[in-house]
């Protein structure tokens, strides 16, 4: 009954959905693709040709596509998050028979997928929101992949995704994250840990060249020996690189020539949200967001550098006595334990949502499929993997006995990086956030005994006593 029918299908072939199908096939998993745009679905078929006759078919019919597909069917969707999900999901069912399953790949917020799940279930289909991680080439060579929704639903592909994801020494980079829109959330917290990493990378690079005045061949050769130790991961990599990318247009390196103003396309500014919705601090990652935004003004920064101009701080590091190769050793510490709290902030996010939502999530395993595949895989990750291995409920990395000791022997560098770039007037943002983050931690008393007794005088909110247990109110202004 299943002759010539395919294992798969996956609907949306943009760079995501082209790659991951090729990538399936490749695996050996027959597969039938559909898009919209039908030119899409041709150029598909001409990829799987060319890449080694893959056995991919391409519709242009929703309803052939569908009956292509073997029951009961599993489709992932990969069109741009938001409604076109919903059309897409709306367009596919009317062919849908009861216990198919559809599979979301896109970035999505994770509610949608609840809602659509909580939608779909009715008609007796089931329903996954999968994280997919590592952009082009992880769709095609390996990605992360982050599926959330039913166990059962899960068991329809698991053989699927566990050949197609990256592999490391580990396993997969693949792991059932848990019920309902937990893969997305998930996927949500990655990308917001991302901006973390490419704002300190970013910091990082800023210091030495305007601090330590690094030309791009030394940034070039800094970031290829970083890649070699502690900090080995695909966006030191990549950095390393882009260093070396001369202008095709023009003079010098072309990565003096990209305008300083970032694009997003969203999950960064969830995952602050989401975290001021749990009470959760993640200064770091709020700092890269902040970073973001503040890049886009790119006008009103050239007129408020020309109203400062004759206040800056250049003489400041003119009299600076800057020893480049220290200089360097220390922005590598200061950027590794800032990294260190960064991720410390996005799993504590993440447990929190974990608990909120009852998905019993599994901390180490999440750290472990990060390895490959995604963009934020890094040699660090399996050191936080070990960080939760030795101890699954504890309260934050910062404590992991490992982590500890790291961020101590560290934090001599770290305060001289954050000192120097406050003195000559770099901003570090990210670093200093990450520092503010440890020092608050790391506090046993804060001033927030003040701030409370504030609460109190004006509003009478109550306070707590250091001494004894209760609620108590006092009427200050009456007392002196
Ligand atoms: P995209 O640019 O986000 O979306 C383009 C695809 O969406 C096309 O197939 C397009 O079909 C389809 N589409 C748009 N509106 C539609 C509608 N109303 N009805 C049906 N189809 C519609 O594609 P992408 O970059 O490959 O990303 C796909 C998903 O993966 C997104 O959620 C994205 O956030 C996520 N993601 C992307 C990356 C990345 O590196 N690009 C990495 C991880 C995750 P037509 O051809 O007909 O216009």
């Amino acid at each position: 009954e299943h002759e010539g029918l395919s294992r798969i299908g996956l609907a949306g072939l943009a760079v995501m959905g082209q790659n991951l199908a090729l990538n399936i096939a490749e695996k050996g998993f027959p597969i039938s693709v559909y898009n919209r745009t039908a030119s899409k679905v041709d150029e598909t078929v001409e990829r799987a040709k060319a890449e080694g006759n893959l056995p991919l078919k391409g519709y242009h019919d929703p309803k052939e596509f569908v009956h292509s597909i073997a029951k009961p069917r599993a489709i992932i969707i990969l069109v741009k998050a938001g409604a076109p999900v919903d059309q897409t999901i709306a367009t596919l069912s009317e062919h849908l028979e009861p216990g198919d399953c559809i599979i979301d790949g896109g970035n999505e917020w994770y509610e949608n997928t609840e809602r659509r799940a909580a939608l779909v279930e009715k008609k007796g289909l089931h329903y996954l929101g999968m994280g997919v991680s590592g952009g082009e080439e992880g769709a095609r060579r390996g990605p992360s992949l982050m599926p959330g929704g039913t166990l059962e639903a899960y068991k329809y592909v698991e053989d699927i995704v566990r050949k197609v994801a990256a592999q490391v020494d580990d396993g997969p980079c693949v792991t059932y994250i848990g019920p309902g829109g937990a893969g997305n959330f998930v996927k949500m917290v990655h990308n917001g840990i991302e901006y973390g990493d490419m704002q300190l990378i970013s910091e990082a690079y800023d210091v030495l060249k305007s601090v330590g005045g690094l030309s791009n061949q030394e940034l070039h050769e800094t970031f290829t020996e970083w890649n070699r130790g502690e900090l080995e991961s695909f966006l030191i990599e990549i950095t390393a690189d882009i260093f070396g990318v001369k202008d095709q247009e023009g003079e010098g390196e072309l990565v003096d020539k990209v305008l300083d103003k970032t694009g997003m396309k969203g999950t960064g500014k969830w995952t602050v949200q989401q975290a001021a919705e749990l009470s959760i601090a993640i200064p770091t990652i709020a700092a890269s967001l902040d970073s973001r935004f503040l890049s886009g003004l790119k006008d009103e920064r050239v007129a408020a550098a020309s109203a400062f101009k004759g206040y800056g701080v250049s003489d400041i590091l003119a009299q600076k006595d800057i020893d480049k190769k220290e200089l360097i050793d220390d922005v590598r510490k200061a950027l590794y334990a800032s990294k260190i709290c960064s991720y410390a902030q996005g799993m504590n996010l993440i447990r929190a949502k974990g608990i909120e939502k009852n998905w019993n999530l599994n901390l180490g395993e999440i750290s472990r499929i990060w390895k490959g595949g995604c963009i934020i895989r890094a040699k660090f990750l399996d050191r936080i993997k070990g960080a939760y291995d030795r101890d699954s409920n504890i309260a934050s990395l910062l404590l992991d006995p490992e982590f500890a000791k790291e961020m101590v022997e560290r934090q001599g560098a770290w305060r001289r990086v954050v000192t120097l770039a406050i003195q000559v007037g770099i901003s570090t943002p990210g670093m200093s956030a990450s520092l503010a983050y440890f020092d608050s931690y790391r506090r046993e008393r804060l001033p927030a005994n003040l701030l409370q007794a504030q609460r109190d005088y004006f509003g009478a909110h109550t306070y707590e006593r250091t001494d004894k247990s209760g609620s108590f109110h006092t009427e200050w202004y009456k007392i002196s």
